[in-house]
C-alpha cells in the first residue's frame, strides 16, 4: 500500500532558492538610474561589478561602476575562464566576473546582472533558472532624449548605442519579466520585489 500523502494539485514548494537576476534594456533606458535608486535604500543588495575596456565616464571610480581594464588585460581575463558571460557593446568589452557571482549564490544570497541583451542570452543558455528582467523605455523618443540629455557619450557614439538599442528592443520577449522605466521609484520597487 501506498504511503504517499496526496497534496492534490498543488506543487511542493521547493526550498527558496537564491536567485540570479539580469537586468538589461537600451543603453539610457535607466538601468543605472534604477539600481542605484534601489540600493540607496537598500544597500544590502550586491549588485556585479563587471570589467570593462571603456575608458570611464567623469565621476565613475574603478572598482566601483566597473573594473576599468585594457584590452590585453581582458583578453587575459577571458583566456582564464575568469568571465561568466562577456560581450562587445558598441566598440567595447565587457563582461562579468565569474566568482564573485558563484561565491554569493553559494552563501545564499540574491546576484543582480546588469549587462546587456548578448550577455543575458549567455546566462540563459548556461543558468537556465536566471531570471531575465528587460527594462524597456516609455517610448522609442523618451529613450533618445535620456541618452542625449545624458551628456556622456559623443554624437557618433550615440547613434551607435541607439542602433543596438534597436535590436535590443526586439528582444524583449525573449526576457521573463518587462519593466516599464516610466517613474524611477515605482522600478525600483518592483525590481526589489522580483529579487526576493
Ligand atoms: P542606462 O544605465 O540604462 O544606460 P542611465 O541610468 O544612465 O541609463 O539613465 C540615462 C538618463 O536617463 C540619465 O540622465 C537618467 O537621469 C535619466 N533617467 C533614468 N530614469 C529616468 C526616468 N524614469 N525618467 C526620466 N529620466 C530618467
Ligand atoms: P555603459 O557603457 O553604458 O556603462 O554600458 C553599456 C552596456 O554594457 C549596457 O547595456 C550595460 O548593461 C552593458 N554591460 C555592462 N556590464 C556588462 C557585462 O559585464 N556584460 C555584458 N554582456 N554587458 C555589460
Amino acid at each position: 500500500m501506498s504511503t504517499a500523502v496526496s497534496r492534490g494539485t498543488s506543487p511542493v514548494s521547493p526550498a527558496r532558492q537564491p536567485r540570479l537576476t539580469v537586468l538589461s534594456g537600451p543603453s539610457g533606458v535607466g538601468k543605472s538610474t534604477v539600481v542605484a535608486h534601489m540600493r540607496k535604500a537598500h544597500p544590502e543588495v550586491w549588485l556585479s561589478v563587471s570589467a570593462t575596456t571603456r575608458k570611464p565616464r567623469p565621476g565613475e571610480q574603478d572598482g566601483v561602476q566597473y573594473f576599468f581594464v585594457d584590452d590585453e588585460e581582458f583578453d587575459k581575463l577571458i583566456a582564464n575562464g575568469e568571465l561568466l558571460e562577456w560581450a562587445e557593446f558598441a566598440g567595447n568589452r565587457y563582461g562579468t566576473p565569474r566568482q564573485a557571482v558563484l561565491d554569493r549564490l553559494e552563501a545564499g544570497e540574491p546576484v543582480l546582472l546588469e549587462i546587456d541583451l548578448q550577455g543575458a542570452r549567455q546566462v540563459r543558455e548556461t543558468m537556465p533558472e536566471a531570471q531575465l528582467v528587460f527594462l524597456a523605455p516609455p517610448s522609442w523618443d523618451e529613450l533618445v532624449r535620456r541618452l542625449t540629455g545624458r551628456g556622456t557619450e559623443s554624437p557618433e557614439v550615440i547613434e551607435r548605442r541607439l542602433a543596438v538599442a534597436k535590436v535590443e528592443l526586439a528582444a524583449e520577449s525573449e526576457f521573463d519579466v518587462t519593466l516599464v522605466n516610466t517613474s524611477v521609484e515605482d522600478v525600483a520597487r518592483e525590481l526589489l520585489a522580483l529579487l526576493r
